[in-house]
């Protein structure tokens, strides 16, 4: 554990998410989950990097998640179209059993953490950067779509608990 790490981090799985599903992959940052989205590595090479980097490999490719499954690499087939459905089939298999929505923590372009700087909006809503790349987050119109799917998600998980 290291100082910057936010303490849900400690028992949040993370993430290894192929190159099929780019968007979930953002989603996953978004909601601070520490995901790495891998468009270039091949079948084999995931099945290889899963494990090294202790992260859960998410794919929509059947044949890849059952390879993964013989090498008896942690792995989560998802089969929905929409993203709420594959977030919903995804935490419920890694074990999430609710979202923490209070905190905007990692870049989804780079997946570093944000800070907050100390600014604010014209509205009064904080501005957090990227630790990394620099880029600056707030929570403006944009955010009301997000936060609409990720409430769904969250009622879901609630009521399947
Ligand atoms: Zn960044």
């Amino acid at each position: 554990m290291t100082e910057t790490q936010p303490r849900s981090d400690n028992h949040s799985p993370k993430f290894l998410v192929d190159g099929m599903l780019g968007s979930l992959a953002t989603k996953l940052r978004i909601l601070g989950f520490d995901t790495k989205y891998d468009k270039d590595s091949n079948d084999h090479d995931l099945i290889l990097k899963a494990p090294e980097e202790e992260r859960v490999l998410v794919t929509s490719d059947k044949e890849l998640y059952l390879h993964a499954k013989q090498q008896h690499v942690k792995a989560i087939l998802v089969k929905g179209t929409s993203d709420e459905e594959r977030l919903l089939e995804l935490f419920q298999e890694a074990g999430v059993e609710s979202l923490d929505l209070s905190n905007m923590s990692r870049c989804s372009a780079c997946n570093f953490l944000l800070v907050e700087t100390g600014t604010k909006d014209d509205l009064g809503r904080p501005i957090f950067k990227c630790i990394n790349c620099g880029k600056s987050y707030w929570r403006g119109s944009h955010w009301r779509k997000l936060d609409a799917l990720f409430s769904s998600v969250n009622r879901s998980l609630a009521s399947n608990r």
